[in-house]
């Protein structure tokens, strides 16, 4: 479902180019949960962010569901990933003077769905990751696994096929985290969602299908 072929990232500014990403080769199925490792700076969330359609690759293919994203306009780039693609991040990224309800119906308010469809939707997403009695409340009430529950309530509020995320429980105690990892374990086997996650920690990549590490900006295994 997700093919990138010789993929490279260089970033330039007028005095500095840095190599990100160098061919990269890498075939995702429909279904799979991949776990990407590797140091600090050798190119993770570059990856990351091409394949969530974030940033464009210099040089090479990018494609999804058959399709070649690497020509896309803007808009039709923006599109593609609101309907194909949700996102969680190391840090959450929940808007602090909004309801947990209303942060995850946040991906939905760029479709074409009721205020009624959006309450049900995302009361169904937050059910699914066991907060359906903490809606009304704001993300300082909330711990940070409970926090990072509701960021995957966002992430799957518009069902998408792709769930791209950042060292999801990089700020988590072991036991928090152990909640995290079993909550994407599940969304990937019972609704067959391809999960691409960044770690650094091999406990959590050891329970993926298949792991890939990068060094210096290249495929190490
Ligand atoms: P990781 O996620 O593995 O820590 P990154 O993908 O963030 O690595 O970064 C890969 C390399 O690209 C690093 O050397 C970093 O310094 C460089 N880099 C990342 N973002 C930028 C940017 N916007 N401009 C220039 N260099 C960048
Ligand atoms: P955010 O979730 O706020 O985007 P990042 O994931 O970008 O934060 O982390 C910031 C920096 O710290 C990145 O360069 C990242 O590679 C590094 N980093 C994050 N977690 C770890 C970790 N567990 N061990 C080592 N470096 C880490």
């Amino acid at each position: 479902m997700i093919h990138l072929q010789n993929v490279e990232k260089v970033y330039r500014t007028d005095t500095i180019e840095t190599l990100a990403l160098s061919n990269i080769n890498l075939h995702i199925a429909k279904g799979e949960f991949l776990s990407i490792m590797g140091p600090s700076g050798c190119g993770k969330s570059t990856l990351l962010n091409i394949i969530g359609l974030l940033d464009a690759a210099t040089k090479g293919q990018v494609l999804i569901d058959n399709q070649d994203t690497t020509h896309l306009s803007d808009k039709a780039m923006a599109q593609f990933r609101n309907k194909k693609i949700g996102f969680i991040f190391q840090s959450y990224h929940l808007i602090n003077d909004l309801a947990v309800q209303d942060n995850v119906e946040l991906p939905l308010l760029y479709r074409s769905s009721s205020a009624k469809e959006r309450r049900q939707r995302s009361a169904e997403a937050l059910q699914k990751v066991g907060l359906s009695n903490r809606m009304k409340h704001f993300p300082k009430q909330l711990s940070g696994g409970q926090k990072q529950r509701v960021a995957i309530a966002r992430a799957i509020v518009g069902q998408p096929e792709i769930i791209l995320a950042d060292e999801p429980t990089g700020n988590l105690d072991s036991a928090m985290g152990d909640e995290i990892m079993n909550i994407l374990l599940h969304l990937n086997s019972t609704e067959g969602t391809t999960i691409i996650m960044v770690t650094h920690d091999e406990y959590m990549a050891k329970k993926t299908h298949r792991l890939v590490r990068l060094f210096d900006g290249s495929q190490v295994q």
